[in-house]
């Protein structure tokens, strides 16, 4: 007997139900009450890219029988106490780190703290440098060069001169893509350039089901060509810190725990411990001073939200 069920991606929720692609088809799916919210502690609300298995009911509707495990989760503190936690979006593979090489001027100490925030909650992220119309100044090139030797992927764009375009676009088929980054770096303009169609400044799905547009409360998955998806911008404030204790920043810096076997201490924070390989490989050079100097930036971060 065929398994009555589909395979789906959910690509946005409201109070009333979800909507789920099924290959090409997009549906409105009711949802039980108990995928919105779990008892206990462990709140587990559907989220947009859940995969779920759902029962066609009619044409254009169905009904979720089941959320899939989960691979990532991209989330951010909620509730009165920012003790519970908001899933943003599941199962996001990459974080599409957007900035600018000029206007406004480019901040790499974003990216590094982007990336921490990607990797610590499993998502790999890759660097676009957009705007490269306006000219790529040696500090440009500089930032190339230090996450490329990092092995993050960098990608240089124009979305007004479609330079690198088709780069973005392959490199995000087939993968659902979170894109963060400063207001006014692009975003939008590379996903329009992506696919033209699609119209992200209402921030609305598609509606393939004729039920008029509906109002999201949350994140949603936008669909692009080549089975890509991409989360509408939360905002850069979405991307927090917020489970990360501040010795634990280091592991993320990848060029430094190969160093901090040579730290005096075990357990050093490369600040202004004495003997720091970290501090020692900054001053000459070998890590990028930059780097470090955001290092510290973040850790001070840390250090102050854990209040030690
Ligand atoms: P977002 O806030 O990151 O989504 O940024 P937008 O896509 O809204 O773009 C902000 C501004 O930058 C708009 O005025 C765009 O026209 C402009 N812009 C976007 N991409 C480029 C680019 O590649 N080159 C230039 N010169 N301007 C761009
Ligand atoms: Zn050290």
């Amino acid at each position: 007997m065929p398994d009555p069920l589909d395979l789906g991606l959910v690509t946005s929720v409201d109070a009333r139900g979800v909507w789920v692609d099924v290959g090409p088809d997009r549906l409105f799916c009711s949802v039980r009450g108990r995928f919105y919210e779990t008892p206990g502690d462990q709140r587990r609300p559907i989220a947009p890219g859940d995969r779920v298995r759902v029962l066609r009911t009619s044409a254009g509707e169905g009904a979720v029988e089941e959320i899939l495990p989960r691979r990532t989760k991209l989330s951010r503190p909620a509730g009165h106490t920012g003790r519970q936690e908001q899933v943003i979006a599941a199962n996001v593979d990459q974080m599409a780190i957007v900035a600018a090489t000029a206007k406004p001027r480019l901040r790499p100490g974003l990216v590094d703290r982007l990336i921490v925030a990607a990797v610590t909650q499993g998502i790999e992220p890759f660097v676009v440098l957009n705007k490269i119309d306006l000219g790529i100044s040696g500090e440009v090139e500089e930032v190339r060069g230090v996450f490329a030797s990092l092995g993050y992927a960098v990608i240089l764009t124009s979305a007004v001169e479609r330079i690198g375009i088709a780069v973005l676009a392959a490199r995000l088929a087939g993968r659902i893509t979170v894109f963060a980054g400063h207001s006014g770096v692009g975003k939008s303009s590379l996903l329009n350039a992506i696919d033209p169609g699609f119209d992200l400044r209402t921030g609305a799905v598609s509606d393939a089901t004729s039920r008029g547009r509906h109002v999201t409360t949350r994140a949603s998955l936008l669909r692009l060509p080549g089975d890509a998806y991409a989360v509408d911008t939360p905002g850069v404030r979405a991307f927090g810190l917020w489970d990360l204790g501040p010795g634990d920043l280091q592991a993320f810096f990848s060029e430094f725990p190969p160093l901090a076997e040579r730290c005096r201490f075990r357990d050093c924070r490369h600040d202004r411990e004495p003997a720091c390989a970290v501090r020692a490989a900054a001053e000459a050079g070998e890590v990028s001073p930059r780097r470090y100097a955001s290092y510290l930036r973040i850790l001070a971060s840390l250090t102050e939200a854990a209040g030690d």
